[in-house]
């Protein structure tokens, strides 16, 4: 039962984990875009496990593969020659722009930004990193030190180098939509925090965990360029924007017109098994040339078939056309929204990556965190389930499985109209 299952967590898994909702959801059973409880009750699911079940729960065509391989081979390892890793790295490398075809496949998000950044440093030489203040990286002890909200810190060593610069937030932000203003923070940073030669700068192009954050207009670009004349590299952290999520590009940073030198991914790569990838060029990746690294699981046979599936579905059921399609229906929906409640202090983002902040009051922005949880809890007891986010807490983020439909997007508004009044 659902209590039973509250008091084994609570006696035998670790008190760091948290959950949602006053009274937590039970879930036993995944269906494309829905989740069902205990009790057999049907949600639509609008967070997508973290943003991580990208083609829909179990998907019939990811499910065969991975059924197949787990009853072939279900580990090996990069010292014994296996088709699938190979084939995917391939696959993986035709869908990235330019010269980034070299993959390195991991396990997590957290490990994917690990090596990125060691990549950064060996490549370079450099130590300096620069990031941003509600980026979100991961959980290992370095990339927690790329985390700038306080919510991720635990009381280790972290963030040796590490510089976070002024999140170029058009809602937020003092210089609202003008990159370029945020941008000079960063060479400022650059020249008054760091030996004058960086590592590299690492950031999500619409930040996910920081509150549905689309960076201002041009401040890539303009960051990317003063990173390499200091003699760093650009890391796109692509673990939520990528695969098709933003509707408008494959990669996330292709919507902001840059080209980065080493990319991360994970979460919608696996649609829920534990695979991440970093992907950058031959001339980065022969710095860890002539050195070891090693990954036991990374890669392994069973994820692999799964990340080929899930690029094949992508692929055949036009799952980004859909993200572009819905989302953008649920935006103009959502904006619709807005003008009824006061609530909503801010609509933003692509496809099918979308925020909602909520304030107390639009004109001062004092964060409604209060408000969102009771609108959440109500949504959850319709049959919606959200994600929620923010420095704040006051964002909601809409990340659901990319095939929603149309009717799913206007059941979630309905639903948010319903609980807001
Ligand atoms: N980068 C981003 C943008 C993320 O959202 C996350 C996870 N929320 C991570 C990295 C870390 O991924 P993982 O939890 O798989 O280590």
């Amino acid at each position: 039962s659902k209590e039973e299952v509250i008091a084994l967590r609570k006696k035998y898994l670790s008190p760091a984990m948290f959950w949602h909702f006053r009274e937590p959801v039970m879930i036993t059973e995944g269906k494309m875009q829905y989740l069902f409880d205990e009790k057999g009750r049907r949600y639509l699911d609008a967070f997508a496990g973290i943003v991580t079940v990208s083609v829909g729960h179990c998907h019939p065509e990811v499910v065969a593969a991975v059924d197949r391989q787990n009853s072939l081979l279900q580990h090996t390892t990069t010292i014994y020659l296996n088709n699938e890793i190979a084939e995917y790295a391939k696959e993986l490398a035709d869908k990235m722009p330019g010269d980034l075809k070299v993959v390195y496949f991991v396990n997590s998000g957290s490990e994917a930004n690990d090596m990125a950044l060691m990549l950064a440093r060996a490549y370079t030489g450099n130590y300096d990193m620069i990031t941003l203040r509600n980026g979100y990286h991961g959980m290992s002890p370095e990339t927690m030190g790329l985390c700038g909200q306080h919510t991720w810190k635990q009381p280790i060593p972290q963030g040796f180098g590490v510089r976070h610069a002024m999140n170029p937030d058009p809602y937020r932000g003092p210089f609202g939509n003008d990159g370029q203003k945020y941008a000079a923070d960063v060479a400022d940073l650059i020249a008054g925090a760091t030996s004058g030669q960086v590592a590299g700068f690492i950031a999500e192009t619409i930040q996910g965990v920081g509150g549905a954050v689309q960076l201002a207009d041009g401040y890539l670009p303009a960051v990317h360029k003063l990173v390499r004349e200091h003699g760093g590299v650009c890391i796109a952290d692509e673990v939520q924007t990528g695969f098709g999520r933003t509707g408008s590009a494959f990669w996330g940073f292709q919507n902001a017109g840059v080209m980065p030198d080493i990319v991360t991914m994970a979460k919608g790569i696996g649609n829920g098994l534990p695979l991440a990838a970093v992907v950058t060029t031959p001339e980065i990746a022969a710095s860890l040339a002539k050195r070891i690294h090693f990954n036991t699981f990374g890669g392994n046979p069973v994820c692999s078939a799964g990340g080929r599936a899930v690029l094949r579905v992508i692929e055949r059921e036009g799952i980004q056309q859909n993200a572009a399609a819905v989302g953008s229906h649920l935006l103009s929906r959502l904006r619709a929204l807005q003008q009824k409640h006061d609530l909503i202090g801010d609509v933003r983002g692509r496809g099918l990556m979308l925020g909602l902040e909520l304030v107390k009051d639009r004109a001062t922005k004092a964060p409604a965190t209060a408000e969102l949880g009771e609108v959440f809890e109500r949504m959850k007891d319709m049959g919606v389930l959200m994600g929620k986010g923010g420095l704040y807490g006051n964002v909601f983020r809409i990340k659901p499985p990319m095939c929603i439909t149309r009717q799913d997007a206007d059941f979630l508004v309905d639903v948010m109209d319903h609980a807001m009044s």
